[in-house]
């Protein structure tokens, strides 16, 4: 078994991404709008800032009060969009109840949506066109790259189906043609349809619901999952150390899919920089 080391693979990104970043005329910028006090939400900020700090990026960050209303929030957007300097906004989900998540994601501009989360982008994403790739399942695939699996002629299982993991996922899974299943938690025989899997991907958030015998032997599995155990400890969806007996090649949590996450955000805000600086 080959543990897929998501930590060092997000480093060398992040290190090329900091030296093509050097090159420019002007440095990338990434603005973050927090709205609220959410300790999860603000770890992921906090990440975030550190991150385009050692890519040499330009950052702003803007925490709003929960009570915020959704017309100052748009109107931050706008004055974000119209800016120069900035060329990633990305707006940390959830946001609280009274707010319309949607039209706060369909308020930015679609250039400089590094997150991929604007219909726009989605669609491009859906008819294999180029543009941003979302975060998460773009570094499951640079994860798989790295290690040299190639999807091509494989069965691939995606366990959940959100529009942020789940799906995309199944979508740059089939671009490199794998036969995609995607399961969620209506899927009757999800054991069944997990051991045929060569690539088995889970997002769920549920600790333990991938276990051993749902594996196929040699399956690579990617655990994007991050749960707490009752220790407070971070882990994914899968039984790690009985699947790890089996699997050929699986990812760690932590140190697995979730430095990559950060690394693909920040090369897409590289990617929107280039572009508006017609340098792509
Ligand atoms: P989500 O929106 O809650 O989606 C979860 C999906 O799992 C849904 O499609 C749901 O099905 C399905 N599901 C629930 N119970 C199931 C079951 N018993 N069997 C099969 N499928 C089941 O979550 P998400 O945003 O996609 O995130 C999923 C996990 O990934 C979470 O743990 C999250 O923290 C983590 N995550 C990690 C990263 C990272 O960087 N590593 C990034 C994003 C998310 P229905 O659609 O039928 O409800």
């Amino acid at each position: 078994m080959i543990l897929l080391d998501g930590k060092a693979l997000a480093a060398k990104i992040k290190a090329e991404t900091r030296q093509k970043a050097e090159q420019m005329a002007r440095r990338p910028g990434l603005a973050v709008i927090l709205v609220g006090e959410d300790p999860a939400s603000r770890v992921y900020v906090n990440g975030k800032r550190r991150d385009c700090a050692e890519c040499g990026f330009y950052s702003e960050e803007y925490t709003l009060p929960e009570t915020v209303c959704q017309a100052q929030l748009l109107e931050l957007i706008e004055g974000l969009n119209e800016r120069g300097d900035i060329d990633g906004i990305l707006v940390q989900l959830p946001l609280p109840g009274h707010l319309n998540e949607q039209e706060v994601i369909n308020a930015i501009d679609p250039e400089k949506d590094v997150d991929c989360f604007h219909p726009v982008n989605v669609g491009k994403l859906m008819i294999g066109r180029e543009g941003f790739l979302p975060c998460t399942p773009a570094g499951v695939m640079a994860l798989l790259d790295e290690y040299h699996i190639d999807p091509a002629g494989k069965r691939a299982v995606v366990v959940g189906r959100s529009n942020i993991v789940g799906k995309p996922q199944a979508i740059l899974l089939l671009q490199r043609d794998a036969t995609v299943t995607i399961c969620h938690s209506r899927t009757p025989g999800l054991a069944e349809i997990c051991r045929q899997a060569d690539i088995l991907v889970s997002a769920v958030g549920r600790r333990g619901l991938i276990t051993a015998d749902m594996a196929k032997e040699g399956a690579v599995v990617i655990d994007v999952a991050m749960n707490r155990n009752e220790e407070g400890k971070l882990c994914g969806d899968v039984d790690f150390d009985a699947v790890a007996l089996k699997a050929s090649y699986i990812t760690p949590v932590p140190g697995g899919v979730g430095p990559m996450t950060r690394a693909v955000l920040m090369k897409n805000t590289l990617y929107s920089a280039q572009r508006r600086q017609n340098l792509k």
